[in-house]
């Protein structure tokens, strides 16, 4: 535990120096829903040495975590949000200024060049980008939550020297699991790879890759002996110059269109011993101990997509828009929606951070991760939708984000995991309980 708290003191230091702006004081609060974080208190952390706290109580870390992203969100993302989207493309200066902010190495150790922090500093990150854009909020969740932790989880202590400080500051990532003919049932996958002299030869599709345009840097899910079906599943790194790797095609979206999403083909991909991932035959569980991770960034991006949602519709209801001699926000029946609609997001912000410090004290976290993820994806559907409502023909158009969320927040449903799969575990997981 004590070096739990050193590191969480020199993540604090180093958060400082990297997120904090000058002005910014970890005594104020940015945003509505965390009022009762505000107060200053020990590292939640130490949970033996503590009495229970509200779910919603960050860290000091966490703090600054959320106020120093909010603002590097308002000023460097807001304005860039409509022409990325319309354009269907990440700036690159952008994602420079996402490394230049700590924010791509946010778990990864300083010596390695990262910013030392803890998982939930993370999910903060995540979410507060996501209040201002989705697209940009799923980049750096995926590096961070799939990417940067397979390496930090599975990587040989060579390959976190060779491949945490690129990952920390100047490469992004990608995961690579799904095909064209293997989505819920991953395990199906039919990409191959087989052993040659020095190393691996890959062959096979992936689809649906987030970051891929903007990677070098690949997990790729490969079956070594398809004998033994998903056994055979193994993980490895390739890097975007191999011989052999191309994108075949980047995806037109409905939503999060600034991210990329690609289909990318190997064809005869050799890559050197070192770039096998773990063991050979356990990609398979690693791929499940990361989506089960992952799914936490999901909710994440989908709870702060709903509480920017619900924002920029209350401010047009609540200051500007005017009907029949008031604001439309006074009248009952919006004044209703609004609040059943923020009720909503904060449950949903708690079940997000149940899941992520039940992860961080070492429990079992799989339903709590597949709960959030399910409900925190119902409510960005359902309160981004009525945001529009709200709003009247202001919400339709595309000149402000409403309807930009709206369409971000299919994607909550559909990857890390469907709600039906969502749903399959939690009942899996439920009944294994009450027939014990
Ligand atoms: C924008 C985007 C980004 C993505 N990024 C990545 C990425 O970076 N890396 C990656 O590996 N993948 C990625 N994916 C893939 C994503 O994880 C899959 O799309 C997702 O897992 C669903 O698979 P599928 O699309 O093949 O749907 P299918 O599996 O074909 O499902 C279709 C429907 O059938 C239902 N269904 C399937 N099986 C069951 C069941 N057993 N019980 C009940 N219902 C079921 C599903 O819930 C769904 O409603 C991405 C996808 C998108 C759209």
């Amino acid at each position: 535990m004590a070096s739990i708290m050193r590191s969480s003191a020199s993540a604090a230091r180093g958060a400082s120096a990297r997120f904090l702006h000058p002005t910014v004081r970890p005594a104020r609060c940015l945003r509505s829903l965390s009022t009762t974080s505000c107060r200053r208190q020990e590292d939640i952390l130490d949970i033996s040495a503590i009495p229970p706290t509200p779910i919603s109580h960050m860290s000091e870390t966490e703090m600054m975590m959320a106020e120093s992203v909010s603002k590097f969100a308002q000023e460097a993302i807001l304005p860039k949000v409509r022409e990325m989207d319309e354009a269907e493309k990440m700036d690159p200066a952008l994602v420079e200024r996402l490394f230049e902010q700590g924010l791509m190495g946010i778990e990864i150790p300083e010596e390695y060049g990262g910013s030392g922090m803890n998982f939930t500093a993370g999910i903060v990150g995540i979410e507060e980008l996501a209040r201002v854009d989705p697209s940009v909020s799923v980049l750096v969740d995926v590096h961070n939550t799939l990417v940067n932790t397979a390496i930090l989880k599975y990587g040989t202590a060579e390959s976190k020297r060779k491949w945490l400080p690129r990952l920390a500051t100047e490469t992004v990532g990608s995961f690579c699991l799904s095909e064209p003919a293997s989505g819920s049932d991953a395990f199906a996958l039919k990409t191959k790879a087989e052993k040659i002299a020095d190393g691996y030869k890959i062959n096979g599709s992936k689809m649906w890759i987030t970051n891929s345009v903007e990677a070098d840097f690949f997990i790729v899910f490969a079956n070594l002996d398809p004998s033994k079906g998903y056994k055979g599943i193994t993980a490895f790194v390739v890097e975007k110059s191999a011989k052999g790797f191309s994108i075949a095609k980047k995806e037109k979206k409905l939503g999060i269109r600034a991210s990329s999403t690609c289909v990318i083909n190997f064809d005869d991909v050799e890559i050197p011993k070192d770039q096998l991932l773990g063991e050979e035959g356990q990609g398979y569980k690693y791929a499940i101990g990361l989506l089960n991770e992952g799914r936490i960034g999901i909710a994440a991006q989908m709870t702060g997509l709903a509480l920017g949602a619900w924002e920029n519709a209350a401010a047009y209801v609540w200051k500007d828009r005017k009907q029949f001699g008031q604001l439309v926000g006074e009248f009952q029946g919006m004044q209703h929606q609004l609040a059943q609609a923020y009720t909503e997001i904060s449950a949903a912000r708690a079940l997000v951070y149940n899941a992520s410090r039940k992860k961080e004290a070492g429990e079992d976290f799989v339903r709590d991760a597949a709960m959030a993820k399910l409900y925190a994806s119902q409510v960005a559907g359902r309160v981004s939708g009525q945001a529009i409502e709200w709003m009247g023909g202001m919400g339709f158009v595309r000149e402000g984000i409403a309807e930009k969320m709206f369409r971000d927040s299919k994607i909550g449903a559909i990857y890390e995991g469907t709600s039906n799969i969502q749903l399959q575990t939690i009942a899996k997981l439920l009944q294994k309980e009450y027939t014990r």
